[in-house]
């Protein structure tokens, strides 16, 4: 066998204060093809410890020595990151000594009368375990690149759903909640309120003559003015409310727990707000105004679903612009016979087996309707 263990050129350092009597083991270092390097002290063994790669530390201690028994640790604390074996070679070694040197990081201790066979072979399992240990090692360095690796992916991935949904969810140019998402919402949040006997609010808003603002000023202007109206509308709603543009100059906007009189409350801040504000795009101001139409669950108790709230909403918003536009209009304003007839059309307009407007099959509401 032409090298020690399973090692290709171990490099095996011989720490000995005196030297080695010739007869005496070396021969077994010598024979099995691994490099030898030799210290005499411990600062030239610290050096080759730290700068030569060594595999196996071999420490020879003389028995009329005053052994530094702690030098096996103060050699592996300055070895690279891979572990270094120790083996203590000494003259005689009583029991109670070669428990000292093992409960101080040796990791064999052999007699100096052992057979060079045996050291030899002693130190071949040594290597075979320092080789195992290696193997170890860079596995568990490879693992954890490949774990770190897979962490950045995650983190990457993370980011990229939050930016897909964020995508899916808002709308592009304003950045508030887009039709499908709001749909969502709306069927989450009217779920809920109806559950819990919670009020539910739906505003529909609408900017007025705004042709005319992408007529006069330009569609980059009107651009403008749509993301500045958002960023009004999100800036003054609750944490808790909801705002989507629903469409070209048209936004929603849900208050969960909102009553009839908070929900008006809120339209008429907002409509005066965009009225008194200068929107000014290169130099020119841009005025606009809205209208605003609310509708509220369950103050108008024959609401039975998200679309039919949200098309009491929409008549209100009609009336708004019929009677002279900037303004806020609720559909409870509307007078009785009107809010009746409004009730059958959209009934009437109701086809069974459309999934959207199932929520209308309760046979209580249609009855409360046609008394
Ligand atoms: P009304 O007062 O009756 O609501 O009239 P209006 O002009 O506001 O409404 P109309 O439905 O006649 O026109 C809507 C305008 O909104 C026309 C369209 O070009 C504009 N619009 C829709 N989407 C966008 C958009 O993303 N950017 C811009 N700049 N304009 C848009
Ligand atoms: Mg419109
Ligand atoms: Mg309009």
């Amino acid at each position: 066998m032409s090298r020690l263990g399973c090692l290709s050129n171990p490099r095996i350092l011989l720490f000995s204060p005196v030297p080695v009597q010739p007869g005496g083991f070396r021969p077994a270092l010598c024979t099995e093809g691994g490099r030898v390097i030799e210290a005499c002290d411990e600062i030239k063994a610290l050096k080759a410890v730290k700068s030569q790669g060594i595999d196996l530390a071999i420490l020879q201690v003389p028995l009329d020595e005053s052994i530094d028994t702690d030098l096996s640790n103060v050699l592996r604390s300055v070895s690279p990151p891979a572990y270094l074996p120790v083996i203590i070679i000494v003259s005689d070694p009583a029991e109670a000594l070669r428990c000292q040197l093992f409960d101080s990081g040796a990791d064999d201790v052999i007699s100096e009368q052992t057979s060079v066979a045996e050291i030899r072979v002693r130190i071949r399992a040594m290597l075979r375990i320092k080789e195992l240990y290696d193997q170890l090692s860079t596995s568990r360095a490879a693992f954890e690149r490949a774990l770190q690796r897979e962490r950045k992916l995650m983190a990457r991935m993370r980011r990229d759903n939050e930016q897909l949904r964020a995508l899916c969810t808002t709308d592009s140019l304003t950045h508030v909640q887009n039709v499908r998402s709001f749909a969502e919402i709306f069927d989450h949040e009217f779920k809920i309120a109806k559950r819990y006997g919670n009020t539910l609010s739906f505003l529909m808003l609408d900017i007025e003559h705004f042709k005319m603002v992408n007529d006069t000023h330009g569609h980059p202007s009107g651009d403008y003015v749509l993301k500045e109206l958002a960023v009004i509308l999100t800036q003054t709603v609750r944490e808790s409310d909801v705002v989507a543009r629903s469409g070209g100059e048209e936004f929603s906007i849900l208050l969960p727990n909102g009553g009839d009189r908070q929900a008006r409350k809120f339209a008429e801040r907002i409509r005066k707000h965009v009225c008194n504000r200068k929107f000014i795009v290169h130099g020119q101001i841009i005025h606009i105004t809205v209208s605003i139409g609310i509708a509220t669950f369950p103050a108008n108790a024959e609401i039975g679903d998200p679309s039919m709230l949200k098309y009491c909403a929409d008549q209100a918003l009609l009336v708004a612009k019929e009677t002279g536009r900037d303004r806020v209009v609720a559909f409870s304003d509307l007078p009785q016979p009107t809010r009746v007839r409004l009730r059958q059309q959209y009934l009437a307009a109701w086809q069974p087996g459309s999934e959207d407007r199932q929520g209308i099959a309760d046979e209580k509401l249609k009855l409360e309707i046609q008394t």
